[in-house]
């Protein structure tokens, strides 16, 4: 491990003071994933501002039924708080399924959307990989892609996102809360969906924030009147497992059954949180029969771009989110 300064931020301005007097600075909140890059030596920062101890530890459940969530919330206190599996039961569904008790109890709701890649080539700095090191090539297209991408994927890098609320919060049609302290001239508020890039030639450059660009919460607009949600996740083990696909679905039906609305994302199989629009139109005003609904998830993976031993996920993904959509679509014992 490289040597690094420490340092507690004891406020957001003196968090921005600290990212910017060091352009080697970056922001500490659970550690889960920075400080195991760092010990890979993936991450080489010559500054760790910790926020742990900025303000913005609050689960708000705001009277116009929206919700709230600082970026240092842990990931175990927003899974278990009871407005938010009463109202967002997506949301404790996913975190739930992710990671493990102990390392919920200390992952952050921000340093889990901003959480980098598992790709073993990103980790492991003696092998090309152009997220950690740009211009060295991408070892993962010959080599190890299993639990790679196959929507969103450029020929400079197919690596998948690895969060699970990240998927969540897509279909939730979550805002990203920003504190810009660079420059003060970015933006405040990023629709979720927003936040992340596609990798394209610089898979290097993974969000939209800029440097130094503070991430202070998540904001959840109310879901629709009468809306059942649900996240599913395939995984090779019960914990301690990413996701080799997972789905959140978010849907509510008009009284002839037609779906009134429909939001649908997908994880493990892009580059991002993938919210899947086009099945979405699709699906949408119309009665979700099986053979519909599956026609509207293998239209969505029309673009995929598979590699060998990953291509088993296009057919896996368009089956969870099929069975997902039915199951909440149907009234309880009925079969379409
Ligand atoms: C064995 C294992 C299994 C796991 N399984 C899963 C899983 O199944 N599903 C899943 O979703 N996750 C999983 N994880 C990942 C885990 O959820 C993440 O490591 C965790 O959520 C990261 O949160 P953190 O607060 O510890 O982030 P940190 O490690 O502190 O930070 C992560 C990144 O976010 C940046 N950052 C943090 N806070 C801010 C902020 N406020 N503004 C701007 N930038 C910020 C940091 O600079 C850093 O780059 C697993 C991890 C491990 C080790
Ligand atoms: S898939 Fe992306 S992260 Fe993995 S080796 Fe290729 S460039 Fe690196």
């Amino acid at each position: 491990m490289r040597p690094f300064v420490y340092e507690r931020a004891t406020g957001p301005e003196h968090a921005a003071a600290l990212l910017t007097s060091d352009p080697g600075a970056t922001l500490l909140a659970g550690g889960t994933n920075l400080v195991d890059l760092m010990k890979l030596g993936v991450a080489r920062p010559s500054l760790v501002v910790d926020i742990n101890g900025l303000p913005y530890d609050r689960v708000d459940h705001r009277d116009d039924g929206s919700l709230v969530v600082g970026a240092t919330v842990r990931n175990s206190d927003l899974a278990g708080d009871p407005g938010v599996r009463r109202r967002f039961p997506l949301l404790s569904e996913a975190l739930l399924a992710g990671a493990s008790g102990q390392l919920r109890a200390r992952a952050t709701t921000a340093g889990n959307l901003l959480q980098r890649t598992r790709c073993v080539y990103f980790q492991d700095i003696g092998k090309p990989c152009n997220k950690r090191a740009p211009g060295t090539g991408c070892a993962a297209v010959e080599g190890s892609h299993r639990d790679l991408a196959v929507l969103g994927t450029s020929d400079a890098c197919v690596a998948s996102h690895p969060s699970d609320l990240a998927v969540a919060l897509a279909a939730l049609d979550a805002t990203v809360l920003v504190r810009p302290i660079g420059d003060g001239q970015g933006p405040s508020r990023i629709p979720l969906t927003d936040l992340y890039r596609l990798p394209g030639d610089t898979p290097d450059r993974e969000t939209v924030l800029r440097r130094g660009d503070l991430v202070t919460g998540v904001e959840v607009p109310p879901p629709p009147v009468g809306a059942a949600m649900r996240y599913r996740k395939v995984r090779d083990r019960w914990s301690f497992a990413f996701a080799v696909v997972s789905v959140a679905v978010l849907v509510t039906l008009d009284e002839d059954g037609a779906l009134r609305d429909v939001r649908l994302a997908l994880g493990g199989v892009a580059p991002l949180p993938w919210r899947a629009r086009e099945a979405e139109r699709l699906l949408t005003g119309r009665r979700p029969t099986r053979d519909l609904v599956r026609s509207a998830a293998d239209a969505e993976f029309a673009a995929a771009r598979p590699l060998p031993h990953n291509a088993f996920k296009v057919g896996l993904a368009a089956d969870v989110l099929t069975e997902t959509v039915l199951a909440l679509a149907a009234p309880a014992g009925s079969e379409r």
